[in-house]
């Protein structure tokens, strides 16, 4: 079901301002009603009213702990509730579908794999899209709850607002709408009083950033961080070489592929890249592409989602018995990236840049390099203040970012809660 937009009228006045709330919570995990206070602006009184009107919905509840203030009653911290509802994330690739059903504070119930039994058409994968939807609804009922919102990632062009794909090469899919495939799915599952659940789509390295950047805001407490960093450039992809634009939000632009780094045309004698077009990044820096230039064989695209974690292992192997074939590759692709942020940095100018997916698994010579090349152009003002960030590359992530994402669509509108 779409998500509906928020309007002017009193009724919508106080679903933003349950919205804003929910805001709070998602951002700290748990939160006393005096620190949701002093951050809105509002007064106890309504503040008791909203956070009374969110337990009722069942979105919020009071944390079993108690929080002691330094004067004053104890107070109880606020919570995502645990008991009503349920979220569901999948990423799609060619081959399967990685789904995981959370509760509403993101705590993972249990996640599973799906193959897509013919990856040729799309109907392979709407046979796997209502498996998910078999398996999701069963579990959650198992927990006694009931599926609110639900969230698919995949890669390509993709239209958030209505659930529709324009185009996923990797996936090789062409238009139609997954949003829509997936919902009558779940009604299948639950009959004819099946109640919808809100389903949006985003470029599943969106999400992967989404859930990045907040690891990297966090607190080392657990809490809310003091002070989110500024606009960053994301670098990542799980197979491909993609990326991602956050300042204060994803940036998706015109059809959801604003910041798909990959396809950033760094070369214009270099070769033909799978999109058609001549020397992208990826051609460059993209992990067929780096395994192809070190072992010489070259990954079909549509093997890339089955292939991806072979690829990635066997340059990591390389790597650590210190072939020097295999650092030269992986420093040369370091370089190339490493020129596209100098592009990057004057569109964008980004505080941050983070290096996650398997380039960071990559990691050494390739992100040094990467560091070293910057320090070399830091004259113009965008360059000054770039800081570089390698993570760890988990390959979990993206599924992280999806049940976030769900859990976005929640906090943005409080009402699916109470519609039937
Ligand atoms: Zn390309």
């Amino acid at each position: 079901m779409p998500v509906p937009k928020q309007g002017g009228s009193l009724a919508d006045l106080k679903e933003q301002n349950l919205s804003r709330i929910l805001s709070s919570v998602a951002q700290a995990g748990t939160i006393t009603r005096e620190e949701i206070r002093r951050s809105l602006g509002v007064q106890a009184s309504s503040l008791s009213r909203y956070v009374d009107e969110l337990r009722a919905r069942g979105l919020l509840a009071e944390s079993e702990s108690i929080h002691l203030v330094p004067i004053g009653r104890p107070t109880q911290p606020i919570v995502f509730a645990r008991d009503r509802w349920a979220l569901l994330g999948l990423i799609v690739d060619r081959h399967e579908i990685h789904a995981a059903v959370s509760y509403l504070d993101l705590t993972v119930i249990t996640t599973r794999r799906f193959p897509v039994p013919d990856s040729t058409r799309v109907s392979g994968h709407s046979t796997a899209l209502a498996a998910v939807a078999a398996w999701a609804t069963g579990i959650a009922e198992q927990h006694g709850l009931t599926l609110l919102a639900a969230e698919i990632d995949a890669p390509g062009a993709l239209n958030r607002e209505t659930g529709d794909v324009y185009r996923s090469l990797l996936n090789g899919w062409g238009t139609f709408n997954l949003a829509d495939t997936l919902q009558s799915a779940l009604t299948h599952q639950g009959g004819a009083d099946a109640r919808p659940v809100a389903i949006r789509i985003d470029r599943d390295t969106n999400a992967a950033m989404q859930a990045r950047l907040r690891d990297l805001d966090a607190a080392p407490d657990g809490g809310a961080a003091a002070e989110l960093s500024g606009p960053s450039a994301y670098f990542g992809g799980r197979y491909a070489l993609s990326g991602g634009i956050f300042d204060g939000g994803v940036v998706r632009g015109a059809t959801g592929l604003a910041g798909d780094f990959g396809h950033l045309a760094v070369d214009p004698h270099g070769e033909v890249c799978w999109c058609d077009r001549t020397g992208c990044l990826e051609t460059k820096a993209g992990l067929a592409a780096l395994h192809r230039a070190r072992f010489g064989r070259s990954t079909p695209i549509h093997d890339l989602s089955a292939e991806g974690p072979r690829l990635l292992a066997e340059l990591q192997a390389s790597r650590d018995e210190g072939d020097s074939a295999t650092l030269a590759v992986l420093a040369d692709a370091g370089r190339w990236i490493a020129n596209s942020i100098d592009t990057i940095a004057a569109i964008a100018n980004p505080a941050r840049i983070v290096i996650d997916g398997y380039l960071a698994q990559l990691g050494a010579p390739l992100v040094p390099t990467i560091v070293t090349q910057l320090e070399a152009t830091r004259s113009l003002p965008p360059f000054q203040r770039i800081e570089v960030v390698a993570t760890d590359g988990d390959p979990e992530v993206p599924l992280r970012g999806a049940l976030l994402s769900a859990l976005l669509t929640v906090v943005e509108t409080p009402g699916l809660a109470v519609r039937g």
